[in-house]
């Protein structure tokens, strides 16, 4: 392997050192002047955070929670920025959100998760910031749509904004367990497809929900290449006004980065490609060998659709789907193998056969019509 650095993307006029990740770091909320100098001290005396974070105003879910202290919040910040050094990035979810953060020069700004999923809103936002060249990172949508995160990136490029990156927070989803947003990594991989030199940030704090998670889902993104993270930091977690659960302090933190291990990217990628052939070539045969099984299996689809239609059978009959993956699970576990990727795979062959078998039926009785 190469000892070539990872090249770092572009974004604002900040970067790590070579071959570390870019790191943005700080509370959910600032609460207090003394809750940001503290941990601003002890992440500028780490040495390894480029960004401050610290949400001012705070989107929460039901009413009354604690809703950032806004105002007050944007001056501990600059206090902050004038006694320790660290440059701020806040939250901005409407126009007059980004009138106040652009009059503290703020040093760069996110549109969040909940302000993604909406096009006005982001349009708005641009619009604020136009003539603006503060950096803007964009939160993926609460949803898991690259579609939506990728025009909230359009829209803030449309107004000349061009110092942009993404923020891979995670995707709603009804059992996400064991985190509290699905990562969905593979929206990552499209969002890297459409636009390539965009940077892109992993959020492990609000993909995992709770500390014990946040070290693994941070290691699982440098393992996937994204280019850094942005990290939920307080001196006393427990105690913190939003988001306890997941918040680090600053040692677990420094002792988080330390381990963390970094070998992606480093590599030259012609050399890659010639020591993994051998394997990819095999893997390639078994796939060919898995869409030739999958075109036997429709064509027993089709003659099974047939007899059932003969015999007046419906397509779907519960107890055989759930005896089938019953069947197969067991399989799977005695193999080894997750059952749930086993699962998976026929829910979705399934799912096929089910499709296709009800297209033959329509397609029958529209001939006997
Ligand atoms: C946050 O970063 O504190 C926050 C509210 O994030 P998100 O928009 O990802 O929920
Ligand atoms: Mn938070």
């Amino acid at each position: 392997m190469s000892a070539a650095a990872r090249r770092h993307r572009p974004f604002g006029h900040w970067s790590p050192e070579p071959g570390q990740p870019w790191v943005i770091a700080g509370p959910c909320s600032a609460e207090s002047l003394d809750q940001v100098l503290e941990t601003a001290r002890a992440l500028k005396a780490d040495g390894r955070t480029q960004l401050f974070r610290a949400g001012v105003w705070k989107p929460r879910t039901r009413p009354g929670a604690f809703e950032g202290a806004g105002y007050n919040a944007l001056e501990w910040l600059q206090i902050m920025r004038t006694e320790v050094g660290l440059p701020f990035v806040i939250e901005v979810g409407n126009p007059q959100h980004v009138e106040r953060a652009l009059a503290a020069k703020a040093d760069a700004v996110w549109v969040g998760a909940r302000t993604t999923v909406n096009p006005f809103y982001v349009q708005e936002i641009a619009e604020a910031l136009k003539g603006s060249q503060i950096p803007v990172l964009v939160k993926n949508p609460i949803h898991a749509d690259v579609g939506l995160w990728l025009g909230a990136l359009e829209r803030l490029d449309k107004m000349g904004l061009s110092d942009l990156a993404a923020v891979h927070r995670g995707f709603f989803a009804t059992h996400p367990e064991p985190y509290r947003n699905d990562p969905r990594w593979e929206l990552t991989f499209e969002l890297r497809r459409q636009v390539p030199d965009l940077p892109i940030f992993c959020d492990p704090s609000h993909i995992a929900g709770q500390r014990d998670l946040v070290e693994s889902v941070s290691q699982i993104a440098m393992d996937l290449a994204l280019d850094g993270l942005m990290i939920e930091i307080h001196p006393q977690p427990d105690e913190a006004l939003s988001d306890a659960t997941q918040q680090l302090t600053p040692a677990r933190f420094a002792a988080l980065l330390d381990r963390l291990a970094r070998y992606l990217e480093h590599a030259d990628p012609g050399a890659v490609s010639t020591r993994l052939s051998s394997d990819r070539d095999q893997l390639d045969q078994i796939d060919a060998q898995l869409v030739e099984l999958i075109q036997h299996r429709q064509e027993i689809v089709e003659r099974l659709a047939h007899r059932k239609l003969e015999l007046g059978a419906s397509v779907f009959q519960m107890d055989r789907w759930l005896d089938m993956l019953d069947q197969r699970e067991s399989q799977a576990a005695k193999l080894g193998l997750d059952p749930n990727y086993v699962k998976a795979f026929f829910e979705l062959v399934h799912r096929y056969s089910v499709q296709h078998q009800a297209a033959i039926y329509q397609e029958q009785r529209r001939e006997e019509a």
